[in-house]
């Protein structure tokens, strides 16, 4: 088997189950019990708030909220946001190649009575920061958008956009770093609220953090017996969390050398595929290295995927998240991309770990594959 869908998620590191299933037979108390092995546990729970922080780099501004993953730590950082800040204006920008988690989000938000407003991107993907200035006034009081696209990999220029962003202190910043993390540096210390989902990072499903500027300004949205700050209410997940600690350190250890490998593995891939006439490659040339989007126009990404799972390669259409949802194409439509291109696009996310041979046997499948479709392929777009 050869696993190219690491964006959807990736396989959990041995020691982070290993800690899993220790931490579920020997500590499994709650954190939040007043006898000496709940209160044990509390001081993990603390530690492991503090590695955090040191493995993200993050000033002590920051606390860190549990969470089961990026969609609640997205809702409860944006809604908990516009709702604290409401009095001071109405206005939220975001951009509409957002993972769903954040768009159904704010487009709720719209419907409760906010002002919602779209930042352009342009055709590679990135933000338009000249139409991000022109929306900006003195009503808008957050701003959010993701560091890495889930779809495209393209990188969004965070440091520009807190730069701009001084300039209007009302303004909360959150970003989606959930395809960011471990693949792209970036100093987070220069937005408000972050989040994270520990599956994308080989940690367990069901787990995240959302990293927030002083967690108490936030308005909770989840209510009940006050854990995480009183924002996350809910007993601890004690044995979640301590792995999701434990994958992130082996990320943050990793994180150079992963970023080296990435780089070549990507650069060889996308090489690759770049010969083939007719095949597009849609990921623009400074994406995050891992993800390559990839179309051939007038064969469907279903066909695709499918004729790639035959040689027991296992890629995606464009996102698993959203697949389901008729609006999974709204990241290509927004970068211009026509129909046919988008329809016959499928998405290759590698890992680090991803072998040599591995890359020539789906070099060897690929060119099968190319072959069996290629009199389908429409060159007038
Ligand atoms: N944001 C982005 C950019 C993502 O790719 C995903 C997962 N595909 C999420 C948020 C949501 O993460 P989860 O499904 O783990 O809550």
């Amino acid at each position: 088997m050869i696993y190219l869908d690491n964006a959807a998620t990736t396989k959990p590191n041995e020691d982070v189950i290993q800690s899993y299933i220790q931490m579920n037979t020997q500590y499994f108390f709650n954190p939040n019990s007043p006898h000496t092995a709940g209160v044990k546990i509390a001081h993990l729970i603390d530690k492991a708030r503090d590695n955090i922080k040191q493995y993200l780099n993050l000033n002590d501004k920051f606390d860190i909220i549990f969470t089961s993953g990026a969609t609640e730590s997205n809702n409860i950082a944006l809604q908990g946001m516009a709702q604290a800040k409401k009095r001071f204006g109405k206005t939220i920008l975001t951009t509409k190649i957002e993972h769903p988690s954040v768009l159904e989000t704010m487009r709720t938000l719209e419907e409760q009575g906010f002002n919602l407003q779209y930042i352009n991107t342009l055709e590679n993907g990135k933000l338009d920061i000249t139409s991000l200035k022109k929306l900006l006034n003195d009503d808008v009081v957050l701003v959010t958008c993701m560091h890495v696209n889930n779809i495209m990999g393209q990188i969004q220029p965070i440091e520009e956009i807190s730069n701009i962003l001084k300039d209007y202190p009302k303004v909360h910043f959150h970003v989606d770093g959930v395809q960011g993390f471990g693949k792209v540096n970036l100093n987070i210390n220069l937005v408000d609220s972050y989040s994270l989902s520990a599956h994308k990072f080989h940690g367990l499903k069901g787990s995240g953090i959302l990293a927030f500027k002083q967690a108490k300004t936030i308005q909770p949205i989840i209510f009940g017996g006050g854990q995480e700050y009183g924002i996350r209410s809910g007993t601890v997940n004690a044995p979640v969390n301590i792995a999701l600690t434990k994958a992130m350190r082996q990320m943050d250890a990793q994180m150079d050398s992963n970023i080296k490998l990435l780089t070549e593995k990507g650069k060889e891939i996308r090489q690759f595929i770049d010969q083939y006439e007719g095949v597009l490659i849609n990921s623009p040339i400074d994406a995050a290295p891992y993800i390559l989007n990839v179309s051939f126009p007038g064969v469907k990404g279903e066909v695709l995927v499918n004729a790639f799972s035959k040689y027991e390669i296992y890629l995606s259409t464009t996102s698993a998240c959203s697949s389901k949802k008729s609006s999974h194409n709204e990241t290509l439509k927004a970068m211009g991309l026509s129909n046919i291109i988008i329809e016959g696009s499928i998405r290759i996310s590698i890992a680090p770990d991803l072998t040599n041979e591995q890359i020539e046997a789906f070099k060897d499948a690929f060119d099968k594959v190319y072959n069996e479709v290629k009199e389908l392929l429409k060159y007038e777009l």
